[in-house]
């Protein structure tokens, strides 16, 4: 399977079933699991044999749709998680204390800035937000001794500012720290951060690997490529003994590769939970299997929506790296060459009443707290999504308070540009 290209593995990878065994992945609906004697389960929880114990930890349905994804990033290891916001935490809590200093993109998802500028602050852990378009010298003026990694977004929600994944992971690199890629709008169909240097990627699997509005859930994949204990000093959690583990270490026991999501698993499961449903990881993995037929017509049906809205005259801008007059575009060809993602964000003449009006006249497309959707759907992020945002925080996030973040269905174009053309004329 390793050599197929993208579109089998989205159909086949994580799970090969044995003579007999289900041909679909089954959900493996129970809490817990059995043994014969206390000494194989003790291995278990001494991480000295690997297998099921408790679900809050680890479910073979969960760990068959990891490894899928695992296979479509290009990574060594996965873990799924409840929600995107579980996976957006625990990828940077599992190396990042009490003490310790971020350095993020300002462009990310409103949700994820207030978890590391307000919820994370809360936990003695603070942050240098940079332009995602910043100079290098900018970039390396963020970083301070306590940096312990580097997080942006491919495609931005949604601000829709494509990052240049290359540049942060040199500046996280000369400074001995990972860089995680939230690649929830891209998808593995559109970018692969791992190939452009990123060490650690997480989605909101709620998005387009769900993409029916069926499932809340996250997943974060491990590239195995950072090498923690040649930081040591930097990550005593990874190379150190966990006295909560008997004094494992992890970087030593479990490698380069299989480290961080271990450690995620063992620890910050146990403590937290937050683990994604099986029931949910089943219909994730039924989203994942149409991925690479989906994505293609979400991106035809942006462009086609973006080129119409932005000869419109109710419309004052555009955002869609896909247009060959956005300020993405150049970047979105290097990281995006086959498409970026669905959404579109755009701006109507008359600020914050026009978009409302604007919305409530539309007919297809529902307003929803929601992207990536087979049905189109639509927001006022400065209103819902971003609305503990002040107006400068806003404006660092690319958020104005009139945009409409659209993101285009599965739906015709033809039909989508109808809808949106009648509820223009009634502004
Ligand atoms: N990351 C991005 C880019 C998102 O767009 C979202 C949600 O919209 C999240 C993370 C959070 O994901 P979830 O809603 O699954 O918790």
């Amino acid at each position: 399977m390793d050599n197929c290209r993208i579109e089998t593995k989205c159909v086949q990878s994580g799970y090969t079933p044995g003579n007999g065994e289900p041909r679909q992945i089954p959900i493996i609906q129970s809490t817990t699991f059995k043994y014969d004697t206390g000494e194989e389960m003790g291995k278990l929880f001494d991480l000295e044999a690997s297998g099921y114990f408790y679900t809050r930890l680890q479910n073979p349905t969960n760990d068959f749709v990891a490894a899928k994804l695992a296979a479509l990033e290009g990574g060594t290891a996965a873990i799924l998680t409840s929600s995107g916001q579980a996976a957006n935490f625990f990828a940077m809590f599992n190396i990042a204390q009490c003490g310790d200093h971020i350095v993020s993109s300002s462009s990310i998802y409103g949700g994820t800035y207030n978890l590391i500028s307000v919820t994370m602050a809360k936990m003695g852990i603070s942050v240098t937000f940079v332009s995602p378009d910043c100079t290098n010298e900018e970039l390396e003026a963020a970083f301070q001794d306590n940096t312990k990694l580097v997080f942006g977004e491919t495609i931005a929600n949604p601000a829709l500012t494509v990052l240049d994944i290359e540049q942060f992971a040199a500046a996280a690199h000369r400074h001995g720290v990972p860089l995680i890629i939230d690649n929830t709008f891209a998808t593995p169909i559109n970018c692969r951060p791992f190939e452009w240097g990123a060490d650690i990627v997480t989605h909101s699997t709620t998005k387009y690997l769900d993409g029916h509005g069926c499932a809340v859930g996250g997943a974060i994949i491990d590239s195995g490529k950072f090498d923690w204990m040649e930081h040591a000093e930097k990550y005593p959690g990874l190379c150190q003994p966990d006295k909560s583990y008997h004094g494992i270490t992890y970087a030593e026991k479990f490698g380069k590769e299989g480290a961080f999501i271990t450690k995620c698993t063992a620890q910050l499961m146990r403590d937290f939970g937050s683990i994604q449903s099986p029931q949910n990881a089943f219909y994730l993995n039924l989203g994942i299997e149409s991925l690479h037929v989906r994505m293609p017509r979400h991106c035809e049906n942006a462009q086609a929506v973006a080129e119409y809205l932005q000869g419109h005259p109710k419309v004052s801008h555009v955002s869609f790296c896909g247009l060959p007059n956005d300020p993405y575009y150049k970047r979105a060809q290097k990281y995006l060459p086959n498409g970026s993602c669905g959404v579109v964000s755009f701006e109507l003449k008359g600020g914050r009443e026009a978009a409302s009006r604007f919305m409530n006249s539309l007919r297809l497309a529902a307003i929803e707290t929601h992207v990536a959707d087979a049905r189109t759907c639509c927001l006022n992020p400065a209103t819902t999504t971003h609305r503990q945002m002040n107006d400068e925080q806003l404006k660092q996030a690319g958020v104005p308070a009139g945009m409409v973040r659209m993101s285009c269905g599965l739906e015709s174009s033809e039909d989508l540009i109808a809808d949106i053309a009648q509820a223009l004329e009634q502004l």
